[in-house]
């Protein structure tokens, strides 16, 4: 609780009141909204300098998110851990499997999969900041601080609350506004599934689907599989997801991948990198999918928000700019030169 008391004496007057509802809130030093990798990511690297940093989440963790959970050598390189140190469900691929257009390209490369459910909570573990279970909605500035539902107050207020975050909302919106051919919908589902197959498949431009599907093989038998793509072109061609998630169920059925399984896949929509006018005012930052950093090749987010989140936190350790441009944009040339990973 804020350290602060009503040097008044009068409790009955309104400013007193509004006093003491001030001395009332949880101050930090920065306030992080959301807590996936982004977010998680930024309070890390900020416990680290002794920054005090406290996060605050509307879901308590572990928490569902959907996402295919694939995530790249620069992802461990910019956590910097040790495959052997996660203690949860981690799979390698040393090769993954391109179709373009029904033609099958294997790619040697070196990539890993992860549960999205286990990955994000123990990011938020690692960082080892307060926790609060909290939807932020109304957020202002008064004086030098930004405060947050009248019950928490901070100088560097940070948005990693993915794509519907409330400060980008209500403080980059107007400025920046998303563009639309950037936005990715998606359906998915990950089950436990005992698959035969442990290769990693992907398939571009299906019955010209502006985008891919996929199909994740987890360890301990989970299995995601899903399909993405652009929306705008989804919606000019008068054709949906849903038609689309159809024709890959029938090809899963087909390839003997997945059989005898009702699906209840989910849906979720978030944007690509797009070119940003503002990232940052005065103490406000956005990061990850907040800041819309996805790759626009492959839709890969995870390394995006994971690299923003260091970013931010190092322009608030260093009072310099923070520069989300300096996020990889493009995943392709990761995958095909893996260990040429900046
Ligand atoms: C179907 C699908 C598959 C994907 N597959 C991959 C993949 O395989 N690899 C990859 O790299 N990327 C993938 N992505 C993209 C990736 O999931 C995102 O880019 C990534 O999760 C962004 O991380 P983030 O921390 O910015 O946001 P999130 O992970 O969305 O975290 C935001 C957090 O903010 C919290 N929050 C939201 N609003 C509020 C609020 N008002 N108050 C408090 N808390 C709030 C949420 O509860 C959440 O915990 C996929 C996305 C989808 C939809």
């Amino acid at each position: 609780m804020a350290n602060c008391n009503d040097q008044t004496g009068n409790e009955t007057t309104g400013l007193s009141n509004q006093l003491n509802d001030y001395c009332q809130m949880i101050e930090s030093e920065v306030i992080i909204i959301g807590g996936g990798p982004a977010g998680s990511t930024c309070a890390w690297k900020l416990k680290q300098h002794n920054i005090k940093t406290i996060i605050l989440d509307k879901k308590t963790f572990p928490r569902l998110k959907l996402c295919a959970g694939w995530i790249t050598p620069k992802v461990i390189k910019d956590l910097q851990f040790k495959i052997e140190e996660y203690p949860h469900s981690f799979l390698i691929f040393n090769k993954l499997y391109f179709h373009f257009y029904g033609r099958k390209f294997p790619i040697k490369t070196r990539q890993y999969s992860i549960r999205r459910y286990e990955f994000d909570h123990w990011l938020v573990q690692r960082a080892g900041v307060p926790l609060y279970h909290h939807t932020a909605n109304q957020i202002h500035k008064a004086n030098d601080r930004y405060i947050i539902d009248d019950k928490f107050r901070c100088k560097y207020l940070v948005g990693a609350g993915g794509t519907n975050c409330p400060v980008y909302r209500t403080f980059f919106k107007e400025i920046n506004p998303r563009v639309r051919d950037s936005l990715i919908t998606t359906m998915e589902e990950e089950f436990v599934y005992n698959y035969h197959d442990k290769n990693c498949y992907l398939w571009f431009f299906d019955n010209n689907f502006p985008g891919y599907s996929w199909y994740v093989p987890k360890a301990n038998g989970y299995l995601n599989v899903g399909i993405g793509g652009k929306f705008s072109v989804l919606k000019d061609k008068k054709t949906t997801i849903k038609e689309h998630w159809n024709l890959f169920v029938r090809k899963l059925n087909k390839y003997g991948l997945v059989v005898n399984y009702s699906f209840q896949p989910r849906g979720c929509n978030y944007y690509l990198h797009q070119k940003m006018k503002v990232s940052q005012l005065d103490n406000l930052f956005i990061i990850g999918d907040s800041a819309g950093l996805a790759t626009i090749d492959m839709g890969e987010g995870i390394g995006s928000a994971i690299k923003s989140g260091i970013l931010a936190a190092k322009a608030i350790i260093n009072k310099n700019i923070y520069c989300p441009d300096l996020v990889t944009k493009y995943s392709f040339i990761n995958i095909l030169f893996p260990w040429w990973t900046k």
